[in-house]
C-alpha cells in the first residue's frame, strides 16, 4: 500500500512539473451573458496585473468557478458593469478562467481597458505570493497571447498601481513582477 502511494505521487510530481496552460471557457465556469461588448483590436500594447484582494486565493477549480462568479456578480450588479471586469482570472489551481477574453475591451485600467489584456491573479497577494503554479500560468497566458497575435511581442507588464492610484495587485505580487520580463514601471 505504502509503495502504491509513493509510487502515484511521482507520477502526479512528473506530470505536474510540466504543466500546460489551461484556459477554461466562460461556459466552462458558468459565466453569465454580457450586456453588452465592445470590440478591441489586437495585438494589444499593454498587460495590466492585478489581485482579487477579495475573494480570496482558491486552490481547486470549483471554489475559482465560485471566485470567478462571485467577481461577475460583484462587476456587474454592484457595479453595474457590462461583465466581469477583468480578461482573465486566473488561480491558485493553476487554470486560467475566460473573462473578457483576448478581444474585448475590459473594465479593470481605465485609460488602459481598450488597449490591454487585464489579468487577475485571484487571491489576496498584499503578504503572499501566488503559488508557483499559478504565477506559471500566469507567463503561459501572456505567451500564449503573444504567439497568437492577441499581444503585441514588445507588450509592456504593469502593476495595476502603476496606472491607477491603488493597492493592486499588492505588495507581494507587485514586488514578484517587476522582475518579470516586459515590465515597465513608466508604460
Ligand atoms: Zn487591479
Amino acid at each position: 500500500m505504502y509503495r502504491k502511494v509513493c509510487t502515484l505521487l511521482l507520477i502526479i510530481a512528473a506530470t505536474g512539473g510540466s504543466s500546460a496552460l489551461n484556459i477554461i471557457s466562460r461556459d466552462g465556469w458558468g459565466a453569465r451573458d454580457p450586456t453588452s461588448t465592445q470590440t478591441m483590436s489586437n495585438p494589444v500594447p499593454y498587460v495590466v496585473i492585478h489581485h482579487s484582494a477579495s475573494p480570496g486565493a482558491c486552490y481547486s477549480k470549483a471554489d475559482c468557478i465560485d471566485a470567478m462568479q462571485s467577481m461577475q456578480n460583484y462587476h456587474m450588479d454592484s457595479n453595474g458593469w457590462a461583465d466581469i471586469g477583468y480578461s482573465f482570472g486566473v488561480g491558485s489551481d493553476g487554470n486560467a478562467y475566460t473573462g473578457r477574453g483576448w478581444s474585448r475591451v475590459g473594465a479593470h485600467a481605465p485609460g488602459y481597458n481598450s488597449q490591454s489584456i487585464g489579468i487577475c491573479l485571484i487571491g489576496n497577494w498584499m503578504n503572499d505570493l501566488p503559488p508557483s503554479q499559478q504565477l506559471q500560468a500566469v507567463h503561459e497566458l501572456i505567451q500564449y497571447g503573444v504567439d497568437n497575435g492577441k499581444i503585441s511581442s514588445s507588450y509592456k507588464l504593469v502593476g495595476h498601481r502603476e496606472v491607477t492610484a491603488t493597492e493592486c495587485p499588492g505588495d507581494t505580487l507587485y514586488q514578484e513582477i517587476q522582475s518579470w520580463a516586459h515590465y515597465t514601471p513608466n508604460p
